[in-house]
């Protein structure tokens, strides 16, 4: 079994900031102690003075490979899970896809093709379920019972993957009974696709539309919607890429009424805005993606949100589409642009330049970063936490180092950067996954195929 020793770094978790020995055996935390007194040996030694040693992150919304309007999103899952670890992050849970007219088992094995053998970290899967029928309705309960213990709707996306309000309630009843977790797209898409149709009409086109036509209200409208339909049924809620100010209201008066109520946003709604989208010469349609970026006056209601924890969880929605060759399909029609932003690199680095700008504390990073989408998704003590008996899932990062963000540097497989050419504080520097180094002094020394898959229990919030 091989010992690892981790050495002279700052220990954090979403409870604690100490200085602490890390000892590693077999994969797993076996112990954390003081300095100088234990006297353990090991076959490596990792010096981490002035460095933090933290939990590997846990990204819980990703879409490697996905098939999205007529195209597929650029990361695979062995180049996503890559640029996934060289960003501090050890733990993917992505969407498998349920199409319409097949099972969830048929998309479930489907993902599961796509990612056995490949993924270079830990992942597991949520369900898309995009025909909520009887059949599919029987199936969660399997699913749950297997390690697939969350199903995403959507209230957008008319005709591909939208379920109307009594597809929505079926399926929240089935999860109340059989312990799964709701996850909302939570947008009015039948009303959006009316506002779309109109502007294109007018002869707009551009990128910025995307965002003009995919209201804010009509966002805090379906958060609103999901929330009593929950409410209604008694199942928990977790509404992704929460991007306005008014959603973030709807999701923290469920929250004061005691109600299981949970909500996530991603960095680019904490660091972009509209003001992107409208770059100009098509540049905009990087930014695309649904919920849309938000004018800058929404970011402060987002960290709000995560410091009162009417927000819980930053998850990247990582679903990237090169600029050359797949963006452009959206060239003179913005509703033909696939959406999707890339950022499973990133996520752990933004969060950090967070804490050093004073919007959170390191422990907040952690535990929105780590912690709690682990706990969320059942995977916690595994995941999201250095401590005897967990996972050797963790991140050697240097918060003093500088770096610029750039498509040029990056791993992620898509031509441009979100971030191009910001300038942040704190980097990655040395990842191990279950004790064994894939990112090693900042060089790839990982492997396709060490990645396992992660059954999942249930969420750890309820019950
Ligand atoms: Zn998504």
């Amino acid at each position: 079994m091989t010992r690892t020793l981790i050495t002279g770094g700052l220990v954090i978790t979403a409870a604690d900031e100490i200085h602490a020995d890390v000892l590693i055996e077999g994969g797993r935390i076996a112990a954390l102690g003081t300095p100088g007194t234990h006297g353990w040996t090991a076959d490596r030694v990792i010096d981490a003075a002035q460095k933090f040693v933290i939990p590997g992150g846990v990204d819980v919304h990703t879409h490697m490979e996905l098939p999205f309007g007529g195209t597929f999103a650029s990361d695979t899952f062995e180049t996503g899970t890559q640029a996934a670890a060289w960003g501090g992050t050890t733990t993917i849970v992505d969407f498998a896809v349920q199409s319409k007219g097949q099972s969830l088992r048929a998309g479930l094995d489907a993902w599961h093709a796509k990612a056995d053998g490949r993924c270079a970290i830990d992942y597991g899967f949520h369900m898309i379920m995009s025909d909520v029928t009887e059949r599919s309705l029987k199936e969660m309960d399997l699913l749950v019972e297997e390690g697939v213990s969350s199903f995403k709707l959507f209230m957008a996306y008319p005709g591909v993957f939208y379920s109307d309000d009594g597809q929505i309630l079926r399926a929240m009843q089935r999860a109340a009974a059989n312990g799964g977790m709701i996850m909302m797209h939570a947008e009015n898409g039948i009303a959006i696709d009316v506002l779309v149709e109109q502007a294109l009409q007018r002869g707009e086109t551009d990128p910025r539309y995307h965002g003009e036509v995919r209201k804010a209200l009509l966002e805090a409208e379906a958060t609103h919607r999901a929330i009593k339909l929950a409410q209604v049924t008694g199942a928990p809620l977790y509404v992704v890429h929460v991007s306005a100010e008014q959603a973030v209201a709807e999701l923290a008066r469920a929250r004061d009424e005691g109600l299981p109520v949970f909500g996530e946003t991603c960095p680019q709604y904490l660091f972009l805005s509209t003001d992107n989208l409208a770059e100009p010469d098509f540049e905009g349609a990087k930014y695309v993606c649904s919920t849309p970026l938000r004018p800058k006056e929404h970011q402060a209601a987002l960290w709000r949100g995560l410091r009162t924890d009417d927000l819980q969880v930053v998850s990247t929605d990582h679903c990237p589409f090169c600029f050359v060759g797949q963006k452009e399909l959206g060239r003179g029609d913005f509703s033909k642009i696939p959406n999707g932003m890339p950022g499973v690199e990133n996520r752990m680095d933004l969060l950090h330049q967070a804490v050093v700008e004073g919007r959170i504390t390191r422990r907040r990073w952690i535990e929105i970063a780590c912690a709690t989408p682990a706990r969320m998704f059942g995977l916690y003590g595994k995941k999201g936490t250095i401590a005897p008996g967990a996972d050797a899932d963790v991140v050697i990062y240097d918060p003093h180092a500088e770096q610029v963000m750039s498509a040029e540097t990056h791993h992620m497989n898509v031509d441009y950067s979100a971030y191009e050419g910001k300038r942040v504080t704190g980097q990655v520097e040395t990842v191990l996954s279950r004790g064994e180094l894939v990112i090693d002094k900042r060089e790839f020394v990982g492997r396709a195929g060490h990645g396992a898959y992660l059954a999942r229990g249930t969420s750890q919030y309820l019950g």
